[in-house]
């Protein structure tokens, strides 16, 4: 059964719906339409382990590639019990568009495991990353598909995954992003989405006639993104009232002490709830705070049309992707919340790897302010242009960042020849 959100819309035919929009508003070609729309090719493959305790189990592994007309396919690998083809379908065209919107010469692409990484143990992790780039051999390469983390994994997987890689091919580190620093890995790539959000954030509080000092925000999920974007928008001046995982959220009007949070959710079964300097709420609660910005940083459809009408924040940055219905994302264009789209917003993090990619292929190196200063310029570039557009052709910024980004694919896709 194809999993879908409660108002029976699966996550890809939720892009394909901005799709449709944005394709009809710069009168896409009607021959591209089906060709860009869908992906180039899906495998789905069978991932056997022998796990610790001796049985034998066997996960599900994908990977989508959706479209490489403007370079390699490029996209994460989420481990996630609730992966499932929709969904890795969704994100692998999410990525086409995002390369294309910051300019990256990447397409876009998407794995996952549906496996839970929360409870296997670190040698069953190694297996499972192992023999899945076993099983994705045929489809992948420096030079034709580079996978990186996505939810679920992270720099040790990686490390992983380019070694298995390297047995049989000869060390090749461009054939991964996101690894650790020591294996060719880009200063500033694990902190690179989180500060994508606060330099969207950013941008779009100052569109607003606000200082970084005046604002409040508050963060629905706390890994690698929701982490990265709290500290970085602390530092920038903005107070982080509130902290949201799974398991429920801390608010505290005042500010959250982000560094002892980080230390209380590890010591604490991973969760923010219980710490000591703020006060549990719940999720909803979190959603409906009155604060400025709200960081949706966790999973697909979070907000939808039952919580999206409490929503008192003025923007959402969309570090997670998708994490509007398209329900939720009508109410809260009709009230008025700017929304800086997810294409945009954690776009941070293949710009990067596209950073990562580029060094690995040059045997060279650069340094972390280089990177963030490279960074912060195309952010800030793609930013303007979607606004730009957004304000001529009269519609969302979601809406913008898609037709720039399908314009750029359909002519790239024009140039090559389909
Ligand atoms: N998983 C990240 C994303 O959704 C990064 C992808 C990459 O670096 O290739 O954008």
């Amino acid at each position: 059964m194809p999993k879908k959100n409660h108002t029976g819309m699966t996550f890809d035919k939720l892009i394909e719906h901005y799709f449709n929009i944005a394709a009809d508003k710069i009168n896409l070609n009607p021959e591209y339409l089906t060709f860009l729309k869908n992906p180039y090719r899906e495998l789905q493959v069978q991932i056997p382990v022998r796990m610790d305790t001796g049985k034998l189990q066997i996960f599900l592994g994908y990977r989508v590639q959706h479209n490489a007309a403007r370079g390699p396919y490029k996209g994460g690998i989420r481990f996630h019990p609730r992966v499932d083809l929709h969904d890795v379908r969704a994100l692998a065209s999410l990525m086409t568009w995002k390369s294309a919107l910051v300019d990256v010469p990447f397409g876009g692409a998407k794995g996952g495991v549906a496996c839970n990484p929360k409870k296997m143990s670190k040698e069953e992790l190694q297996k499972v990353s192992r023999s899945f780039i076993n099983k994705m051999d045929l489809v992948i390469g420096p030079h034709r598909d580079i996978p990186a983390p996505d939810v679920g994994t992270n720099e040790q997987i990686m490390a992983w995954m380019m070694d298995q890689y390297g047995i049989k091919h000869g060390h090749t580190p461009a054939i991964v992003t996101g690894k650790p620093v020591v294996l060719g890995g880009s200063p500033e790539r694990q902190g690179a989405t989180g500060r994508g959000v606060m330099y969207t954030a950013l941008a779009a509080i100052k569109d607003m006639g606000m200082e970084p000092e005046q604002v409040s925000v508050a963060i629905h999920g706390f890994g690698n993104v929701g982490q990265f974007a709290a500290k970085l928008l602390q530092d920038e001046g903005c107070k982080i009232v509130a902290v949201g995982d799974s398991a429920g959220a801390v608010y505290n009007p005042k500010g959250l002490n982000l560094n002892d949070l980080i230390k209380h959710k590890q010591k604490n079964g991973s969760t923010v709830m219980g710490f000591s300097n703020g006060k549990d709420i719940s999720n909803e609660e979190l959603l409906a705070l009155n604060c400025d910005v709200l960081i949706p940083a966790s999973l697909e459809g979070i907000i939808d049309e039952r919580n999206a009408p409490n929503v008192k924040a003025k923007v959402i940055v969309e570090g997670a992707n998708g994490p509007l219905t398209l329900e939720g994302d009508r109410i809260l264009e009709e009230n008025g919340v700017i929304v800086i789209p997810d294409i945009l917003a954690n776009a941070g993090g293949v710009i990067v790897s596209y950073f990562e990619w580029v060094m690995n292929l040059q045997e060279f190196s650069w340094e972390s302010k280089e990177i963030n200063r490279e960074l912060y310029k195309r952010l800030d570039k793609s930013y303007k242009e979607m606004v730009k557009v957004a304000k001529k052709e009269n519609v969302s910024n979601r809406i913008a960042a898609f037709m720039i980004a399908i314009s750029r694919v359909a002519e790239a896709t024009h140039m090559r020849g389909i």
